[in-house]
């Protein structure tokens, strides 16, 4: 268990989880922490309640009028179980690997194919919103372009159906390591290698038509706040930034595959993930109009990978209408554990 009482395991999930009484326990508990209060008169008392298993409906006391624990959700209206929602939401926002239908369907011991296509693709639209705000500022960011796809089934034909990619990363040093990156420089020169003090922040990434400087360059003033650190390798496209207000340190032209990775490793890592996820999870079968929403997808489990409870909120539905946007300060206790 997340220590702000998020499930962290699906064994977890579903102690937590178990029915759909829990997950109605839950919407209600976000949406009024302290109590039902009736959106119509504005009274603030226990609701009269439905016993069915399917009723989300609680019904004001007062005035009589009836209010549904799913309105403004992608369960609204929806035939299949609370129960389930949760779980798919809790899988798709989770699971590194992502999830197919079919994978999804046998996971949720769904009988048709189509409810777990209709769920994931319902789940997915909370996904594709563009994080918008730019990324850097304090923290250094590597860039670098990469081919996606290429799968020839079907066509005898590999390199036209690559798609350009571009991705940027930033680069955060772990905020125990500060201080001990600190302390060494003062003592000495020995301890943990560098390299393992650094993690992944927030991640953007693009399909690009080419990968001409004023795409990429684009793609920075977009994606990067101005003035930032960004790495790159030694593509003259990227020459520019620093003339944009940016503190560019590409890679020297005459560098070695080694040296790149030394360069460039977190960027790197992401785009063997990525390529991973994709070849893994899809077959590589995503057609080309359709890429930039997986790109998305993955840009926003990556993004959240540390605020689980955020990321699951906001699939299905539920963050938008009650909670701030600011996903760091969503998970601030509350959710109450069902008990
Ligand atoms: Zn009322």
């Amino acid at each position: 268990m997340d220590p702000r009482g998020f499930p962290t395991s699906l064994p977890e999930f579903q102690k937590v989880f178990p029915d759909d009484t829990a997950c109605k326990e839950y919407l209600e508990n976000i949406r009024w922490p302290d109590g039902f209060i009736c959106p119509a008169c504005n009274l603030k008392a226990e609701p009269f309640r439905f016993a069915t298993r399917s009723s989300t409906v609680l019904r004001c006391r007062e005035c009589k009028k009836n209010t549904s624990l799913t309105a403004g959700t992608v369960m609204h209206s929806s035939h299949t179980p609370l129960s389930t929602w949760f779980w798919a939401a809790y899988l798709v926002t989770t699971q590194t690997p992502g999830q197919s239908a079919l994978q999804f369907q046998r996971q949720l011991g769904l009988s048709r194919y189509e409810t777990a296509w209709a769920i994931l693709q319902k789940l997915r639209s909370g996904m594709v919103r563009p994080d918008r705000d730019t990324i850097g500022g304090e923290y250094m960011v590597e860039c670098d372009e990469c081919l996606i796809g290429g799968n020839s089934r079907g066509t005898g034909r590999g390199k036209h159906q690559m798609v350009n990619v571009v991705a940027a990363v930033e680069v955060r040093l772990r905020k125990e390591d500060e201080d001990r990156a600190a302390k060494r420089n003062q003592k000495h020169d020995g301890g943990k290698p560098l390299k393992r003090m650094f993690y992944a922040g927030r991640l953007r990434l693009r399909v690009i038509p080419n990968r001409n400087t004023a795409v990429v360059t684009r793609f920075v003033q977009e994606n990067v706040t101005v003035g930032s650190t960004i790495r790159t390798d030694a593509f003259a496209g990227y020459a520019p930034l620093t003339s944009l207000g940016y503190v560019h340190q590409p890679l020297a032209l005459n560098g070695d595959p080694e040296k790149a990775e030394a360069h460039l490793p977190m960027v790197h890592l992401v785009i063997s993930n990525l390529k991973t996820w994709i070849m893994g999870t899809h077959h590589g079968a995503i057609a080309h109009y359709h890429l930039q929403a997986y790109l998305n997808e993955f840009q926003y489990r990556f993004n959240r990978r540390f605020y689980p409870m955020t990321a699951f909120n906001s699939v299905l539905g539920i963050a938008a209408k009650t909670l701030s946007p600011r996903y760091e300060d969503l998970y601030s206790g509350v959710w109450a554990h069902p008990s």
